[in-house]
Formats: structure tokens, sequence, C-alpha cells
């Protein structure tokens, strides 16, 4: 993490705490003494998910088929043009 402000990295936390699911961490530049906060939360990969994605490849996996065949047929039916 950088500064927002002179973005070095040379963060400390001055405070973390829990807010629900939430962490809360006060932070200071050792640099230039800007102070900020940022939340920190956990995102779960959950099976749903999961399968979403993998359907979402097996449509594109199928797109990139249709689109090899049609390169195909368009390669065929140039050459046949140019004999
Ligand atoms: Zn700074």
């Amino acid at each position: 993490m950088k500064c927002p402000s002179c973005k070095s990295n040379q963060i400390r936390v001055t405070d973390s705490r829990h807010i629900g699911k939430e962490i809360k961490r006060r932070k200071e530049c050792n640099s230039c003494s800007y102070r900020f906060t940022t939340y920190e939360y956990i995102e779960e990969y959950t099976l749903e998910n999961e399968q979403k994605i993998k359907a979402l490849e097996q449509k594109l996996a199928k797109y990139e088929k249709a689109m090899e065949i049609s390169k195909d047929n368009l390669n065929r039916a140039l050459k046949g043009m140019m004999l």
C-alpha cells in the first residue's frame, strides 16, 4: 500500500479494529505524516460463483471454436477464389 498523498510505501498502522466483517485500519505515512483509513474485508469465493465462471468459460470456448471454424471457411473460400 502506498501513501495516497506522497506515494511513499512507508506506511504504518496506528489503529485497527473489527467492524462487523470489516477491519478498519488507521494508517499514517512515515514520510509525510498523511493520515488515512482503509477498510479490509474478505471476499468469499462461493461454489455458485465458481460455477458461473465455469459456464462463462465454456461459452467463451464455444465462441472461440465457432470463430476458428468461420476463419477456416473464409480461408477455404479465399483459396477457392484464387484458384
Ligand atoms: Zn506520504
